[in-house]
């Protein structure tokens, strides 16, 4: 018998006693924010396994996108996807810069390479790709691109959490790469985001940027925002850190469970692994044929929510068509027409580390013949 509601996503908790030892030592610093001992911590531990050389750690996801671009001094149009969830293209937005929509590739979902260079323009400056879902983009060819025109490439790494491509974080491609740690993302801290660089030069100014822009106390070097991540969140993250791997574990025996029973279904694709590529199994999108189904994904995105089933339409509507995108040149489904069609019969299954076996059986009763 069904009961209880299956989310399409559930935070990662960390064990609420150790959590409150940290808060403990926290009061008793009274040092609560402003690059405390976690926050410095936390810096350290995520550098060592995400394997990068520098991260800086922001209030959220958006915030480092918005402080990437001001750090470049990108300006004019930035080639973008609109597949993508909205705080990639309103960065943009804050910063006066103008989305340039590209289509994406049918197989990654990512920005397809050979579609972007027709769109550069003189006043191009940059290339913001995602990695969506934490599928890596070809992030090779799209350098290709940018070193020939001389572009800077932003990666909204916001899905890419741990994900690395033959060993290696994909995190260190382009000049900066971005992550969200809001709670529903593989790994949170409640808030939270980081920027990764690769040199300590742009970690000190990017430092500088997310404090108002102070260097030192009398002395503000550029127009800064305040991004700074506190001492709760920064001691959360270092306990979230510690069961991530369990918790990405946990996912990929969902999405085998997934595969397994949608192989055979007529009108149902997914995404397989990558070969080379260590996933984090951040969403389970699926995509629906119709005509082969039997029922449109909203059919059955309606008829799972009835049943206390929640799926996500991620992501529709696309970026492109939201009141301030969609009267730019670019944002036409004749531009558009793959990521319009993923958007039109996408529909992302439930998937978290504490879903159980009746959870997934529960989802898959939606599929039976
Ligand atoms: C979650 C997300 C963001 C924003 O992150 P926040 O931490 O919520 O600000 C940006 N881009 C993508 C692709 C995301 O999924």
């Amino acid at each position: 018998m069904a009961s209880g509601q299956i989310t399409v996503t559930s935070p990662l908790l960390p064990d609420l006693e150790e959590f409150q030892n940290m808060l403990k030592e926290i009061w008793a610093s009274k040092w609560i924010t402003n690059n405390g001992k976690f926050h410095r911590q936390l810096e350290k531990e995520l550098a060592n396994y995400l394997k990068v050389p520098y991260i800086s750690l922001f209030t959220n996801g958006t915030l480092p996108l918005i402080t990437a671009l001001q750090a470049l001094r990108i300006t004019g149009e930035v080639i973008t996807t609109p597949y993508s969830f909205v705080a990639t293209t309103h960065s943009l937005w804050w910063n006066g810069i103008k989305p340039v929509f590209v289509d994406v590739d049918p197989i990654t979902c990512n920005l397809d390479p050979s579609k972007i260079e027709a769109a550069i323009t003189p006043k191009t400056t940059a290339i913001m790709p995602v990695h969506c879902y934490g599928k890596p983009c070809d992030t090779r060819a799209i350098q290709e691109i940018a070193d020939k025109y001389g572009l800077k490439v932003i990666y909204d790494a916001a899905h890419a959490f741990g994900v690395e491509v033959d060993g290696k974080s994909i995190l260190n491609a382009g000049d900066m790469s971005t992550l969200s740690f809001h709670a529903t993302k593989v790994y949170n801290t409640i808030e939270g985001g980081a920027m990764v660089m690769h040199d300590e030069q742009t970690k000190k100014r990017i430092d500088y940027l997310k404090n108002f822009g102070f260097a030192n106390e009398t002395t503000v070097v550029a127009p800064g925002i305040n991004s700074k991540m506190d001492e709760m969140r920064a001691a959360y993250g270092i306990l979230n850190l510690r069961q991530v791997d369990l918790a990405i574990a946990a996912r990929q025996k969902v999405a085998k469970m997934y595969r397994d029973s949608l192989r055979d279904i007529d009108g149902i694709t997914f995404f397989d692994d990558m070969s080379g590529v260590r996933h984090n199994y951040s969403y389970f999108p699926i995509f629906i044929d119709a005509g082969k189904f039997g029922k449109t994904r909203d059919m059955l995105y309606q008829e799972m929510k009835n049943a206390d089933v929640l799926g996500r339409r991620y992501f529709y509507p696309l970026i492109s068509e939201f009141s301030t995108y969609r009267g730019l040149p670019s944002a036409t489904r004749e531009n558009l027409p793959v990521a319009y069609r993923l958007a039109d019969t996408v529909l992302c299954l439930p998937m978290h580390h504490d879903l159980s076996e009746q959870d997934v059986m529960r989802v898959l009763n939606f599929f039976r013949k």
